[in-house]
């Protein structure tokens, strides 16, 4: 089986300042102090005592600690291994941070590689890396090549096996920079993966004028609209909604010979959104507004190669419960309906299992002793809940069609 969607890194990996979409107020001359304190003996302590108090917020915070300041990659792939059965394969996540924050992380993006690259030596069947995007890493009148010459290089020596994208990071998935990388991707069959959900890391850095107007793949201005934070303006998750709106695949997909791009839309839309279509279900599709796990599943519907992956979300059981079973198998009522017919058939074939490893462990107890067993009981729940017929699709038949590129078979 596989897992689509996992994440291996710790704090050294991601810029302090990260910390702010957690305290909001935290001015920048206490980040340091704070993360220097989190990293130490009498930090872990603080946070063995959290766990002991039993304060649910804190307590599963602490989960998330004991990964991000307690082990490295390794440790972290070893405890993920060790939820699945033998031989389950494992898209790793990679992310460069460079980018989101005015502070770098302890470890630069390249090292970082390195400590991926290495595991995938030890590893080289069941890991497979995704490569980072980031377009601000060259100018626009840079030459293009920049941008896609270390992903080819990592692609073809069979270092990496997919893309990732990571737009709430403070830039649009329609910036002209990626065109290349798009079409590389399409003439090899390359898969993309990218967060459509409104939590997450988040662009964190004040808006600066590049980032208001911004050149289009089709080469024309785009007025961004992008905010200025201010004193009172802290809203980061409002600013990095409008670069993670999944509508914003649209421009790429009906981009000339970009309509066939692989691309994955991670946690369907995310938490907020899928609990209002919960809580609306009985609407008819059209009186959704600019619900992101509707536009998620319309754009299932209208483009060959867009999947969805269940990661995150999976943690709450009426999201499979009562929207993916819904919307991907075929209700007693619709057995006539030649039009849902084909439209299911078709959905069915888009949906991927991945599981977020270990974004997820906030929503857990951290007084788990066995970590693996958090991971191996979410995915048996999930397993439970779609039944094994739907699950196996998801995690094994899909899985393969995404995964198949050039390359990679
Ligand atoms: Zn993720």
């Amino acid at each position: 089986m596989f897992n689509v969607h996992t994440h291996l890194f710790t704090s050294n990996h991601v810029p302090e300042e990260l910390l702010k979409l957690y305290v909001k107020w935290l001015p920048n001359f206490a980040i340091k102090r704070v993360s220097t304190f989190m990293n130490s003996n009498a930090g872990n302590f603080l946070l063995g005592w959290t766990n002991r108090l039993g304060n649910e917020p804190l307590k599963r915070y602490g989960n998330f600690m004991k990964f991000g300041y307690g082990m490295n990659v390794e440790e972290q792939f070893q405890i993920l291994k060790a939820a699945y059965p033998k031989g389950t394969r494992f898209v790793v996540l990679m992310q460069d941070f460079a980018f989101i924050s005015d502070y770098q992380s302890i470890v630069s993006f390249d090292d970082y590689k390195k400590e991926i690259y290495h595991l995938k030596r030890k590893f080289p069947d069941i890991l497979l890396p995704f490569h980072f995007v980031e377009p601000r890493s060259i100018g626009y009148h840079d030459n293009p090549d920049r941008l896609l010459d270390p992903i080819k290089k990592d692609y073809e020596r069979g270092f990496c096996q997919g893309l990732k994208i990571y737009p709430a990071q403070g830039y649009f998935p329609f910036d002209y920079r990626m065109l290349s990388v798009y079409k590389y991707a399409v003439e090899n069959e390359i898969p993309v993966m990218t967060h459509v959900s409104k939590g997450g890391s988040r662009y964190v850095k004040q808006t600066s004028d590049a980032d208001k107007n911004i050149l289009k793949l089709d080469g024309k201005i785009y007025q961004t609209g992008l905010p200025k934070l201010g004193w009172f303006n802290k809203d980061y998750t409002g600013r990095a909604a409008l670069f993670s709106d999944p509508e914003n695949y649209e421009k790429v997909l009906d981009h000339e010979g970009l309509r066939d791009l692989k691309i994955c839309l991670a946690h369907a839309g995310g938490d907020e959104d899928f609990n209002i279509a919960l809580d609306n279900l009985k609407l008819p599709i059209s009186q959704h507004k600019n619900n992101w796990y509707k536009t998620c599943l319309h754009l299932i519907d209208f483009y060959p190669n867009v999947y969805m992956d269940i990661s995150f979300s999976l943690h709450n059981p009426d999201f499979l419960e009562k929207l993916i079973k819904k919307d991907f198998i075929l209700g007693d009522d619709e057995l006539k309906d030649i039009v849902m017919i084909k439209k299911k058939e078709h959905r069915r074939k888009r949906l991927l299992f991945g599981t977020d490893y270990y974004m997820t462990y906030t929503e857990f107890d951290s007084s788990v002793k066995n970590l693996s067993l958090i991971e191996y009981d979410l995915w048996k729940k999930a397993e439970n809940i779609l039944g094994s017929e739907l699950f196996k699709l998801i995690s094994v038949e899909n899985p393969t069609l995404y995964l198949k590129s050039k390359k990679y078979r």
